[in-house]
């Protein structure tokens, strides 16, 4: 089987044969159909954060794709079953996070395509109590954005406690932010997207979004401002300094939710306007299963719509350049169906 793998950081992914992976005990093998690229893939692929993966790996964890084999033990899924493999791979399940509900934040967890191999490859294991069903009606390339960057965003306004009468501020109009738009406004929340890209603040008028902020000639924080301030801000664009600017921008008791994961992202927050405004700054990260099921479940029943363009798996370095350059309008998907 072919995969994409990052031998070294910064230097081109290589396309590899390895031989199948074979499911050990609570395991599946997945023929895997479709791989969203999330902006993770490239921070891992640049080895930008300080806890690294390591290499060679291969990334990618917005997985779709086909059980073809169950390891021992795996009795709830069954060869044929169309899965979703994401981010969350595998948590402890006995931790007062993972017991609290908050499995995300377990500390023994195991990430797809970072700690262990993922989805740029044409098969992967996943542990099967972390592969969830997609349900029918859904196709491959159209699931896959929603398995990090869905969840992602959908959990992040859940953090916020957005409310129908919330102004929200989504900063950053990307996989994230192009589904973050819609759960927003599908919350009843007025909102206010935010980008650097012509094509992106054009798409998120398209999706709903009631007004739209070009950072790159206004100021963010004083047009928010005019608008009573937001209740809630989501900072999706890997650029940290656009954080200061969401946090200026929100109303007395606002929160600021971090997601986008700058290298060495750092926030300078002013101690007195925090204090005196009631403002949270809190970050969010992926989301639970049980989130994922939520967002899958939305998006069968017709309430989003995902925004992508499919690209074969040989176009994975032009595809992380076009994406780091945001000459990609919200998710390269790569179909893996299609290369066979
Ligand atoms: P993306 O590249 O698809 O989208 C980023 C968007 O930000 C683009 O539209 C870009 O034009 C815009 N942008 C860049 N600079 C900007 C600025 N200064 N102001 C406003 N907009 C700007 O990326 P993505 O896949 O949506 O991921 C976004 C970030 O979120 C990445 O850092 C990624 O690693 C992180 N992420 C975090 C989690 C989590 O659980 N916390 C999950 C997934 C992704
Ligand atoms: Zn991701
Ligand atoms: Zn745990």
């Amino acid at each position: 089987m072919k995969a994409a793998v990052v031998r070294a950081f910064g230097q081109p992914l290589v396309l590899e044969d390895r031989p199948d992976p074979q499911p050990g005990p609570g395991q599946i093998r997945v023929r895997v159909e479709a791989c969203g690229l999330c902006h993770t893939d490239i921070h891992a692929a640049l080895g930008d954060w300080p806890a690294q993966p390591l290499p060679p790996f291969v990334p990618g964890h917005e997985g779709v794709g086909i059980v073809e084999e169950c390891g021992a033990g795996v009795t709830h899924l069954t060869s044929g079953r169309r899965v979703a493999v994401p981010w969350l791979g595998w948590a402890c399940g006995r931790c007062e996070h993972c017991l609290g509900g908050w499995e995300s934040l377990c500390p023994r967890q195991v990430n797809t395509g970072y700690g262990c191999d993922g989805a740029y490859a044409e098969k992967m294991l996943a542990h099967a109590d972390f592969a969830l069903p997609v349900p029918d009606g859904l196709s491959a390339v159209e699931a896959a954005p929603l398995v990090c960057a869905g969840v992602t965003a959908y959990k992040a306004l859940k953090v916020a406690g957005v409310r129908p009468a919330h102004l929200v501020a989504v900063c950053g109009i990307g996989g994230l932010g192009h589904l973050a738009v819609q759960y927003a406004k599908i919350a009843g929340a007025r909102v206010a997207a935010i980008d650097v890209v012509d094509d992106k603040l054009e798409l998120a008028s398209e999706l709903g979004a009631d007004l739209v902020i070009d950072a790159r000639t206004q100021d963010v924080a004083h047009v928010l401002r005019g608008q009573g301030g937001a209740h809630c801000a989501l900072a999706l664009a890997a650029d940290d300094t656009a954080f200061e600017a969401l946090h200026a921008g929100l109303r007395r008791g606002g929160t600021l939710v971090m997601v986008a994961l700058p290298a060495h992202g750092s926030l300078r927050v002013p101690v007195f306007d925090t204090v005196l405004k009631g403002i949270s700054v809190t970050g969010s990260i992926v989301g639970t299963r049980q989130d994922l099921a939520e967002v899958l479940g939305l998006h069968a029943a017709g309430r989003t719509r995902v925004v992508f363009e499919t690209r074969p798996l040989t176009s994975v370095n032009e595809s992380l350049h076009d994406v780091r350059t945001g000459q990609v309008k919200a998710r390269v998907v790569f179909d893996l169906g299609a290369a066979r």
